[in-house]
């Protein structure tokens, strides 16, 4: 294969499309996300679909220290905002990032004075929204896609998995049909939707991963985030995973790489790859420790596996340049 079959120039150079390289384009520098818990809960704890949350699921596995301690909405975006100053240079604005629990799961008028009440903090100039895709009723969707109409929105949506037998098996509460056609009627609306996936979930398989693919590069996505399954204490996998780890196979950080690419293989190019993993701290975690900062150096190792294997984001695609060299 020649160099000019790569997508380099839509790609900055890369194999895949990194979502902070178009952050840095776009805005020219980053965009940083404040955390804020809005004091939702999610139908998968609160005893509508279920009592005991996803068999993954510990919120405070991805939850700041800062959240725990405070309730009030400006409060937290304040303290957010000066870790994140002190934290990072080069910061050019803060979203304000709805990420515990399910975001949605409320009425429209709690919704929106959580929502408006963090635009009217004088640092956040936006939202990420995270929620289920059963949690996304039409007027719901109609607010979101009117106030995106006045300010940046990105409406994070957790599928975890494309397959139904994996969703069942982590008792999710909902099927892939339901994750199509929530990101369907999120993006006729216009809205921005970011889709994020656990891979290394049981049952699941190459096969698995790579039917679910095809199947996300259907739907408009805007962005996808990938992360690894870390089993967290306290959840059902925990339990399941002490009592005998054999019952729950890990993914190594190289059987990771390979099926961010197998899955890379078969998106458009212009879904931005907003995530490659996650790193839950030490003492919240009771699977393997994969080694250092394994997140912080994602992109490096991506970018050197996908060289290795001769291969891009949106190769296998219907239509796409597939010479191999
Ligand atoms: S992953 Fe989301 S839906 Fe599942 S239990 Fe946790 S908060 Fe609820």
């Amino acid at each position: 294969m020649t160099k000019s079959t790569l997508p380099t120039d839509d790609f900055n150079g890369r194999r895949y499309n990194a979502y902070n390289d178009w952050v840095r384009r776009v805005h020219g520098g980053r965009l940083q996300k404040v955390s804020v818990d809005a004091g939702f809960t999610c139908p998968n704890r609160d005893g509508t679909l279920g009592v005991g949350g996803c068999a993954f699921c510990n919120n405070a596995g991805f939850t700041p220290g800062y959240l725990r301690e405070q309730h009030d909405i400006l409060d937290q975006i304040t303290t957010g905002v000066a870790f994140m100053r002190r934290r990072y240079h080069g910061v050019k604005a803060f979203l304000a990032y709805f990420q515990s629990y399910t975001n949605t799961y409320g009425k429209i008028e709690q919704l929106r004075k959580c929502y408006e009440t963090a635009l009217g903090h004088p640092d956040i100039t936006g939202l990420v929204i995270g929620t289920r895709p059963d949690c996304l009723p039409d007027d719901v969707l109609d607010y979101l896609a009117d106030l995106a109409r006045w300010v940046p929105l990105e409406l994070e949506i957790g599928i975890e998995s494309c397959n139904d037998a994996v969703l069942r098996e982590c008792r999710r509460g909902h099927d892939f049909v339901c994750t199509q056609n929530a990101v369907r009627r999120a993006t006729e609306r216009g809205l921005s939707v970011t889709g994020h996936l656990l891979l290394g979930l049981p049952l699941e398989t190459r096969a698995s991963l790579i039917e679910g693919a095809r199947a996300l590069a259907q739907l408009s996505f805007d962005a996808l985030k990938f992360h690894q399954l870390q089993i967290i204490r306290g959840t059902r996998l925990a339990w399941r995973y002490l009592a005998n780890p054999a019952d729950v196979p890990l993914m190594s950080p190289e059987t990771y790489l390979d099926a961010v690419i197998d899955i890379l293989e078969y998106l458009p190019g212009h879904i931005k790859i907003q995530r490659l993993g996650s790193e839950i701290p030490a003492k919240q975690r009771v699977s393997p420790d994969w080694g250092g900062r394994f997140s912080r150096f994602l992109p490096i190792m991506l970018d050197a596996r996908l060289t290795e294997r001769k291969t891009w984001q949106g190769r296998l695609r219907r239509g796409a340049v597939s010479q191999s060299g």
